[in-house]
């Protein structure tokens, strides 16, 4: 009975612990049933293996207890039970289990008592870890980088309790004995720090706290890009996008939950309290934050937080008063009904219980500076003073802000001021199908434009970009239409857009012989050049006459393109573009159409050295003195559109409303300074130090010349700009690169006269990136690709590929998310080419199978020279066979295999093997299952053996 409940349930229980985003529920469920003997010490680590996601660990839980059958199912619902909040458990049913009784026998050991209590020990031992900690070190049973290792602040402190009790249960009873009498010891009333002591809340802060939850509801219940179609409300919309640690952060590549992000999860500076969560444009920023707010506003995150202030920079340019910050946190966000003076005082009293949330600080006119300084609550300053005051922590220290922006336009100065930095990187290739199914209710639909997707990787990598995704399905019916193959570009996806609009909103008879675009010409200038002038001074909403002033008419607006702002604080009306993006390329089309823009319009786009130094004021006098601008961002997205529009490929469009030789002209000055920007890029490459290879570590204006050769989709170009490219290094780390701008750089790498080593660590490659860059892999002697979310499947297409090319000989994959399911196409690669060098595989889960497979494949490898299998969980089995290896190499140098499972006797078949060996200098074994006694005697045996 209770089996069928999980079993019927099974989606509902996994929504259950998984909506929220954090690990707790589930971890609070494994004590439970690990303390009611439902799950044995084995079943709790094989759900706990770390790196698997929150809803891939809870699946297992479920099969593993439905497997055990129905006494640990009925514990598992009355876990659910005792766990969930009343709210998520109205649609579920418990049967008869809801209060099991522990009926465990005493215990008889001290490790079985702290199993058998384990949930209250996690509430006793919350606040005082470290005391636990002191205690255990001394008295010898932890070392010092066990106890750092426990007190990560990655770490909650419930999860802190949770990793010593299961250091202490492995330890063995006098740990046990140890944690249990220092838990007699500590007095009852250990309290929470002050910080966390929820002061008792007055009636006004409730009420205020109602009106604001209220209007966050209402103001973000919808996505603009779904606004007027009435259909989907976020929650049926939201897919989880991947949220990775910033530069800097010791483990970036852990993905985050919704809620790490504003909590302690890789904090760098623990003074800063803005958090800050960057990406490109698309990629989801605003719709993150639109998820937290509601989820905020229903209480079911965030709940450390009274009160939540949401602010838009839109919205922020347009205050020209000075405000005091009171002012601006009641005008801007919620006005509160009474007490205004207490609940501000509230306010400043508890800044540990209030969020403040800044959407799009690439939008906000000026660039963050903080020259200013302005600390008083209650003297009226411009707000960009306020802004940034609030930032850098002079004002309101202690509240926590949240602030998204394009990394791109993040200021350096800023970045001292910051407790972290989040990555949001879009949808994995997951992602979009789940997008895409909860797009399209019919599901033959769905799976027909997955399937053109995947028929089609160009645009599959695309779509890892919320918005592009958003599109790709909006016009679904022009892609299964059509035919997609002539899908690549951002401007052919942002074309099929603009085709869709105007064509579901005319009625057959009115189209004319010419052409759509001719149709519509009008409507796309006046559109273009409300779009250009916003772009031009960093102005995101319209007012109507603004918009009047552009020409744009009722009918225009009509289209879809513009949308009310819903910014519900306006006085009368205000509109905006469906996306930034559609601003750009509105604009773009108003330069490539409009018969007025000049030579020196193109030019000043594409002025990359003006853009490093952030004073691109284009198409206007340029404003050496005046602030840097935030504008650049966006003019890269524009001049890409600008690119792909005059490209060969769509000149038979645009004909129908400008003379060919204004488009040639137009276009070859594009092709002119892009060529131009690259060959500056070049020079700027510093001469190799005497020794070491030339390298070039690309800028991030090198991406984006990149992805404008791209748009253009002509060879010749590519083939002209790097013919003169003469480096041995191509650096790229931490560049933002994804599947998109993968296809670019492999467009253009291709044609590369000598070889390079290819260096992407730290970006977002993924499987669907693995894929696109194949067309350059001819020309790489080596690709770094650490940290990238590259899965087997990657793999199999990348040595697929691999093997047909002479000059690759190094791959580092280190941090991927490989299994022992790759080693059988690495394996291949070893056997099929005889000339591969190295090959490095750190920090993924290859096991002992996997080594075994390489292992097999190298046996007979006369050139491998470098080798790490670190941190991937090979033990002894995969030792021994490495060993026959290392017997019958004569190149083999170094192999790599600390922080593995290896034992006593996988060491000493690598010993023997040894004895038969002189070309490897050393093993590294660091971290492995030795005692320090056998540390000692193989150090003293081997000394090619390094501990
Ligand atoms: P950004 O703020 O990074 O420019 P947005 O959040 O405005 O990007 O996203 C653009 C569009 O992409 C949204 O309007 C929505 O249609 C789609 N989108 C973005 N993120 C998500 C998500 N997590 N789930 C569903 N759709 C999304």
């Amino acid at each position: 009975m209770s089996a069928q409940l999980v079993l019927r349930q099974r989606a509902e229980l996994v929504q259950a612990l998984c909506c929220g985003g954090t690990p707790e529920g589930l971890e609070s469920i494994l004590d439970l049933l690990l303390s009611w003997g439902a799950l044995v010490w084995e079943d709790y680590l094989s759900v706990c293996v770390a790196g698997k996601t929150l809803c891939c660990r809870t699946r297992e839980l479920l099969d593993l207890v439905y497997s055990k059958g129905e006494f640990a199912c009925c514990h598992l619902l009355a876990a659910f039970s005792q766990v969930l909040p009343d709210a998520q458990k109205n649609n579920l049913s418990f049967g008869k289990c809801s209060d099991v009784q522990n009926f465990q026998e005493m215990p008889t050991s001290a490790t079985l008592t702290l199993l058998n209590d384990r949930p209250g020990m996690v509430t006793k031992l919350r606040h005082c870890v470290d005391g636990a900690l002191d205690v255990l070190f001394q008295q010898g049973f932890l070392t010092s980088s066990e106890c750092e290792g426990i007190q990560l602040p990655v770490y909650t402190s419930s999860q802190q309790v949770r990793r010593l009790l299961d250091l202490v249960q492995f330890k063995g009873e006098g740990a046990a004995k140890v944690l249990l009498q220092f838990l007699q010891k500590i007095p009852m009333t250990v309290l929470p720090p002050n910080k966390n002591e929820k002061p008792t809340k007055s009636a006004f802060v409730s009420e205020f706290q109602k009106k604001l939850c209220s209007s966050i509801s209402a103001q973000f219940h919808f996505l603009s890009t779904y606004s007027g179609t009435g259909k989907f409300s976020l929650d049926d919309i939201y897919t989880e996008g991947l949220l990775e640690l910033g530069q800097g952060g010791k483990n970036t590549q852990l993905s985050l939950n919704l809620e790490d992000v504003v909590g302690r999860v890789g904090t760098l500076n623990k003074e800063a309290d803005t958090v800050l969560v960057s990406g490109e444009a698309g990629c989801g920023k605003s719709t993150f934050l639109q998820r937290l707010l509601l989820l905020w506003a229903r209480k079911a995150a965030l709940h450390n937080y009274l009160l939540l202030f949401p602010f838009s920079c839109r919205k922020l340019n347009t205050e020209e008063r000075e405000l005091s910050l009171k002012e601006l946190l009641f005008l801007h966000c919620c006005w509160p009904d009474s007490d205004q003076d207490e609940l501000f005082q509230f306010i400043l009293d508890h800044p540990h219980l209030v969020l403040f949330t800044f959407d799009g600080l690439d939008e906000f006119k000026q660039t963050f500076s903080d020259d200013q300084r302005h600390c008083c609550p209650t003297q009226p300053a411009k707000v960009s003073v306020l802004f940034f005051n609030l930032l850098q922590g002079s004002l309101m220290k202690g509240v926590q802000k949240l602030v998204t922006s394009r990394t791109e336009a993040v200021p350096p100065t800023l970045r001292k001021y910051l407790c972290k930095e989040v990555l949001l990187k879009g949808f994995s290739t997951d992602g979009i199908d789940c997008f895409v199914r909860k797009h399209h209710s019919d599901p033959g639909i769905a799976s027909r434009v997955l399937e053109s997707l995947r028929s089609n990787t160009a645009l599959l990598g695309l779509c890892h970009i919320p918005v592009f995704c958003w599109i790709v399905s909006k016009c679904y019916k022009e892609l299964l239409g059509f035919g997609n193959s002539s899908l690549q570009t951002i401007t052919d996806v942002y074309l099929m857009v603009l085709h869709h609009f105007f064509h579901h909103r005319i009625s057959k008879g009115k189209r004319s012989e010419k052409g759509w675009v001719h149709d519509h010409f009008d409507t796309i200038m006046h559109l273009g050049k409300l779009a250009l002038q916003g772009l031009q001074k960093s102005h995101y909403i319209f007012s109507e006459t603004e918009v009047q002033n552009c020409g744009v008419t009722e009918d225009d607006i009509g289209r879809g393109f513009l949308i009310q702002s819903k910014n519900i604080s306006f006085d009368n009306k205000h509109y905006e573009f469906l996306h930034v993006t559609m601003q750009c390329f509105f604009a773009a089309l108003f330069i490539t159409l409009d018969s007025s823009s000049d030579k020196l319009t193109i030019q000043r786009l594409f002025e990359t050295e003006c853009t490093a130094k952030g004073c691109l004021g284009i198409l206007q006098a340029k404003k050496p003195d005046g602030p840097p601008s935030t504008e650049a961002p966006n003019l890269q997205i524009t001049s890409t559109f600008v690119s792909g529009l005059l490209s060969q490929r769509h000149q038979g469009l645009l004909l129908q409303c400008c003379p060919i030789q204004t488009l040639h002209r137009k276009s070859k000055l594009v092709v002119k300074y892009v060529s131009r920007g690259m060959q500056n890029h070049f020079k700027s490459i510093p001469r190799p130090v005497k020794g070491e290879k030339k390298s070039m570590h690309a800028m991030p204006s090198f991406v984006w010349l990149t992805k404008c050769i791209y748009e253009m989709q002509d060879s010749k170009v590519a083939k002209n700009v790097v013919a003169k490219l003469d480096v041995e290094h191509l650096k790229l780390t931490y560049c933002n690169i994804g599947p998109l701008e993968c296809s670019a750089l492999a467009f253009v790498l291709q044609h590369l006269k000598s070889p390079v080593g290819l260096q992407l660590d730290s970006n977002a490659v993924g499987d669907v990136g693995v894929e696109q860059l194949l067309p350059c892999l001819h020309v790489c002697h080596s690709l770094y690709l650490r940290n990238n979310n590259i899965s087997d499947e990657g793999i199999a297409k990348l040595v697929e590929k691999g093997v047909q090319c002479d000059t690759f000989k190094k791959i580092a994959l280190f941090n991927n998310k490989l299994t022992d399911g790759c080693t059988q196409h690495l394996a291949y690669l070893l056997k099929t080419k005889k000339n591969f060098l190295s090959l490095r595989l750190w920090g993924n889960k290859v096991g002992d199978k996997g080594a075994q497979a390489l292992a097999g494949a190298m046996e007979n490898s006369q050139a491998l020279v470098w080798m790490s299998l670190v941190d991937n969980g090979v033990g002894s089995a995969g030792a021994q066979a490495l060993a026959k290896v290392i017997q019958n190499s004569t190149t083999l140098e170094e192999l790599w295999l600390s922080k593995n499972c290896i034992t006593r006797d996988g060491v000493q078949y690598l010993v023997q093997a040894l004895e038969k060996n002189s070309s490897v200098t050393s093993i590294w074994l660091r971290g492995n299952n030795l005692s320090p006694e056998e540390v000692e005697e193989f150090s003293l045996k081997e000394r090619r053996l390094t501990f």
